[in-house]
């Protein structure tokens, strides 16, 4: 069985402390493909480190996160263009809009998110999505920029099941992770009226951690917990649903 964590962290500083054992321990429980959203510039160089140390099974993503996006986003954005002339990458991401924590900045971060959708098409890249409370602000983007040229990943997938089947419109897989196993998470609810073929499995390590760990630190092991609740979902043996949403991931970032 592979398992592939499509949104995973692993540079993050809460593994400063057991970032390889962490590693490891998701490898022993089969997930061996760790794809890795950037945040800004101050985590480039320890995303390399980690690429360095895993370069199998380690796939870097580059962009500029919605909550990063302030003052200084476009000399931000000038070092994504420069980091993705000159390395490769799989995606561009996460990118998008969060209006949950602040919405001073929503100009900058629709006008960011258009900027790196753009790179994507040009360089023939997935983009990852994040979207906090701006479905309308995101839907709107991508109605504008629709197309054969544009796919990717809805991470973090929270919403109903309209705006589910309006993100897989535009060519964007569902990313479900933790939420999916929360009481009041609520997709868990319609999923299954979702084929199996749009939805890819992360953890978004070291965020929102799945049941019985919630509260706690995330880790990409913890995708375990999603498999076992999609499992239940859709009704299908675990291995089947790792090997479809394996292939699912390969499909989006061409490996
Ligand atoms: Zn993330």
């Amino acid at each position: 069985m592979i398992l592939t964590d499509t949104h995973t962290h692993l540079y993050s500083e809460a593994f400063d402390e057991d970032r390889e054992s962490a590693i490891q321990r998701a490898i022993d429980l089969g997930v061996q493909r760790f794809f890795i959203p950037a945040i800004d510039s101050t985590y480039t160089h320890a995303m390399f480190d980690l690429k360095e140390k895993h370069p199998d099974k380690v796939f870097l993503m580059m962009g500029l996160h919605p909550t990063h996006v302030k003052e200084n986003y476009q000399t931000e954005l000038d070092h994504v263009v420069k980091m993705l002339n000159k390395h490769q990458f799989y995606a561009v991401g996460e990118i998008g809009i969060d209006l949950y924590w602040d919405k001073t900045f929503l100009p900058q971060q629709q006008a960011a998110f258009r900027f790196q959708i753009g790179l994507a098409k040009k360089l023939g890249l997935p983009i990852v999505i994040h979207c906090r409370e701006a479905f309308d602000e995101i839907f709107e983007i991508l109605e504008e920029e629709k197309g054969p040229d544009l796919h990717g990943i809805f991470h973090c997938f929270t919403g109903n099941l309209e705006q589910a089947q309006k993100a897989i419109g535009y060519n964007m897989k569902l990313g479900i992770g933790g939420v999916v196993t929360f009481k009041n998470g609520k997709i868990d609810t319609f999923l299954n009226q979702i084929p199996l073929e749009h939805i890819v499995l992360e953890t978004d390590a070291p965020y929102l951690a799945p049941v019985p760990y919630r509260g706690k630190r995330n880790e990409s092991a913890y995708l375990i917990k999603v498999l076992d609740k999609l499992s239940e979902v859709y009704d299908l043996p675990k291995h089947e649903i790792a090997q479809i949403t394996t292939e699912n991931s390969k499909n989006v970032f061409s490996i």
